[in-house]
């Protein structure tokens, strides 16, 4: 076995930002490599991914996930390869999936590593498309929407990760209209010329209940929400009777310093009979197999179409995590290594 560097690269919070992150507020660290303890594996990774809920554990409030220590290597999901292994089951030369990203090198608990087959689909696609972005979309629509053949959908942040799946597995599944909204007229193209949307509009263009009543003349039955604010309230106004809304993200709230008051169109949820759900990716566990099996066969089939935006080297890990805040993303965004 050959051995081990001394040290590896890893990014860490420092400093609480306060509306949009800074470049002060995180460091990019030299730490200790080490031989794996027992049960443990030491991971090189190959990708990881940067996600907009990163954004909020960057704040020290309470919420689902605890936020990050400052002064500590950030988290989150990475691909790699165990170079060292002191667990039973993993073996050098294995493929993991795990929760301590952001780093060169990992020292993962056998526990909290999932192998994955990189002949099976790209690495990169265990934290996109096949992973937890893509189980999101198919839990969203299919559990928590309950989506059901002819209904007209709504999506926003359509050309992104979650998005752009949550398009394509309504069209599949026999949506009667999809429509997705995005932040360019280049990936306004993108969806109704490769990912099969009937329409999109670009939010920057105009007012957003004007563009989604263009695009949706006989409104909406479900709105999968990844925005928040005024296209919150855009879908509200367009979703027809009985019609349900995906609460899933609401990224134009997170780095703003004080939310915005809205929708003001709440009392229609009471003459339609509406009904907004949140989401929670982790509570549809059980849904992964399912949700592998098909996405994959739709992949293998050409019928569903991924794209990733892969930033490289470690050392553009926070810029690509800004790019993705600012929209710079097609697809998965990940960092490879
Ligand atoms: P994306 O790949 O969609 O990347 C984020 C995108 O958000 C950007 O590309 C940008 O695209 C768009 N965006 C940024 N700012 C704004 C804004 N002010 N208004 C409208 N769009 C904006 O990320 P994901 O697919 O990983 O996540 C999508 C959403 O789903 C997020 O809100 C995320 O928090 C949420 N999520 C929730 C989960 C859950 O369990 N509830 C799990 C996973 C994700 P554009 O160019 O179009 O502006």
């Amino acid at each position: 076995m050959s051995a081990l560097p001394a040290t590896g690269r890893a990014w860490h919070l420092v400093a609480r930002p306060h509306g949009w992150p800074k470049a002060e507020d995180v460091a990019l660290r030299e730490v200790p490599v080490t031989e794996p303890a027992p049960g443990s594996v030491l991971v090189r990774n190959r990708y990881f991914s940067v996600d907009p809920y990163m954004r909020g554990r960057m704040n020290d409030v309470k919420s689902y996930i605890p936020p990050f220590r400052l002064d500590r290597p950030m988290e989150g999901s990475a691909v790699g390869e165990v170079i060292a292994s002191a667990a039973e089951g993993i073996a050098v030369g294995d493929h993991v999936l795990h929760f301590l990203g952001w780093r060169e090198y990992s020292e993962v608990p056998a526990a909290q590593a999932v192998k994955v087959d990189p002949e099976l689909a790209p690495l990169s696609a265990y934290l996109g498309v096949l992973g937890m972005p893509g189980l999101t979309a198919y839990a969203g629509l299919f559990e928590v929407g309950a989506f059901k053949e002819g209904d007209a959908v709504f999506v926003s942040g359509a050309a992104g990760a979650v998005g752009s799946l949550v398009g394509q597995l309504a069209r599949i599944k026999g949506a009667s209209r999809v429509i997705g909204s995005a932040g360019s007229e280049a990936k306004v193209k993108l969806l109704t010329e490769e990912y099969g949307f009937d329409a999109a509009f670009n939010y920057k263009s105009g007012p957003v209940g004007e563009l989604l009543r263009e695009a949706a003349p006989d409104g909406i039955d479900l709105y999968f929400d990844n925005v928040g604010g005024d296209h919150l309230e855009a879908a509200i106004t367009s979703l027809n009777d009985f019609g349900r809304a995906v609460i899933c993200g609401m990224i134009s709230l997170y780095n703003e310093t004080e939310n915005p008051p809205g929708p003001r169109n709440l009392p229609m949820i009471i003459g339609k009979r509406l009904r907004l759900e949140g989401l929670m990716v982790n509570d549809h566990q059980k849904l992964q197999p399912r949700f592998v099996q098909e996405v994959a066969g739709w992949i293998a089939s050409g019928e569903l179409r991924y794209d990733e935006t892969v930033v490289e080297g470690i050392e553009n890990g926070y810029d690509a995590f800004m790019g993705l805040m600012r929209g710079e993303n097609t697809g998965k965004m990940v960092v490879s290594l």
